[in-house]
């Protein structure tokens, strides 16, 4: 008896709607990259998680359909009934080689890595000690798990250490942080998040989505950037970003904790496994990844050339080093409708990006996030530097 439900949903839509809070989908007309078809009209794309470029990449593309016609479509199986294939364990072993780690057991998303990694890790007697703005499935996963929840202060190492000390009377203490935080793309304080896990008889995780694949010299992620590899006990990251951005994600660390997911995590246990074309486009990924340092050396340029630009141009962008590049108004009092109303005209101008505002960020912290890619040439880095020109001062941001 779906009654008054329906006229209730819509009631509400309306009300989000008015309040300038219901997500319109922009509708692709074509493949991901750097150029994309949106109204029938090419437009460059800055706000895509695609950093190496490798969503549309001929490589990545020839290896999932060379996958598709040696191992067919599907499985109709979960991993420990009759789903794992020797692609399966392949990409699983040399995702920990990558990663630096003892073992990777695989996902459908990292959505269900961080749903699937604590509920059986960590229970009533144990503590997670989280950072307020973690990713939304951090959120869930811990939500799921019978552990004792301690939330610091983002990035905040006294806050941290104040909370280990609260927590000082569990049987295990888990730190968690994303490894970058993507409204700001700030990169977590991983050594000393370490250091404070050694002197409290903590373990840390770090979900590296937004780093796996680019961040670090030889792009191995917020550890490697840090320093800290091997000192992180457990790093979950997705395959559907920078690594391809199909789908996927995993977890990732010391090899008695896989084995125990393996046995007990129920996104792993009750969920089919990953498409056998994401495998093996994802082991072609890799392979990219060690020989061809091309992206990563493209990508460092780009997002070097669009930061600067913009700075010197006078926008209020902060210094920073990823790919992630927030374009804040905070010297306006209308940073919301500057956010919005300049990446609307932008996109008039052939530049695609989203404007951010409350309640996606916090008030008066109103923004346009930025994402620059391998798959920019420098003139489509240019490009939108000469629209942000010419639409910001339109607008009176700079
Ligand atoms: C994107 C993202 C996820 C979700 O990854 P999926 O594989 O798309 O489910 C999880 N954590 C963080 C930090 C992310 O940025």
């Amino acid at each position: 008896m779906y009654g008054n439900f329906g006229e209730f949903l819509a009631s509400e839509l309306a009300s989000i709607r008015e309040q300038g809070l219901h997500k319109d989908e922009r509708v692709l007309e074509g493949p991901q990259g750097a150029e994309v078809t949106v109204g029938g009209r090419r437009v460059l794309n800055f706000c895509a998680n695609n950093y190496l470029g490798l969503a549309s990449d001929p490589r990545v593309v020839a290896a999932a359909k060379r996958t598709l016609d040696e191992w067919g479509y599907g499985l109709s199986s979960v991993r420990f009934i009759c789903g794992t294939t020797s692609l399966h364990k392949q990409l699983e072993k040399e995702m920990s080689e990558f990663l630096g780690t003892e073992d990777t057991i695989l996902y459908a998303a990292c959505f269900d890595a961080n749903g699937g990694v604590f509920e059986p890790l960590v229970d009533q007697d144990s503590a997670i000690i989280t950072d307020q703005l973690n990713h939304a499935s951090i959120i869930d996963g811990v939500r799921l798990a019978k552990a004792q929840r301690f939330i610091f202060q983002h990035a905040d190492m006294e806050s941290l250490e104040a909370q280990l000390k609260d927590a000082a009377a569990c049987r295990f203490r888990l730190i968690v942080t994303d490894g970058v935080f993507s409204m700001d793309g700030d990169l977590a304080n991983l050594e000393g998040i370490c250091d404070l896990a050694e002197k409290y008889d903590a373990m840390v995780m770090v979900d590296d989505s937004h780093a796996t694949g680019f961040v670090g010299a030889r792009g191995r992620g917020t550890p490697e950037r840090s320093g800290v590899m091997g000192r992180v006990d457990i790093v979950t990251t997705t395959l559907g970003k920078a690594l391809g951005g199909a789908l996927g994600g995993c977890t990732s660390g010391r090899k008695e904790i896989v084995e125990w997911l393996r046995q007990k995590s129920r996104p792993y246990l009750f969920s089919n496994s990953l498409p056998m074309m994401v495998c093996g486009a994802s082991l072609e990924v890799l392979r990219i990844l060690r020989e061809d340092p091309e992206p990563l050396q493209r990508l460092a340029a780009n997002q070097v050339q669009l930061r600067c630009g913009l700075r010197e141009l006078g926008f209020d962008v902060d210094e920073g080093e990823h790919p992630i590049i927030p374009v804040h108004f905070r010297r306006h009092d209308n940073d919301a409708m500057l956010a919005q109303g300049m990446s609307r005209d932008l996109l008039a101008e052939g530049i695609y990006c989203i404007g951010f505002s409350f309640p996606v960020v916090p008030r008066g912290q109103a923004r346009i996030r930025l994402q620059v890619s391998a798959a920019h040439s420098a003139e489509q880095v240019q490009r939108c530097l000469d629209a942000f020109a010419v639409v910001g001062r339109k607008h009176g941001a700079i």
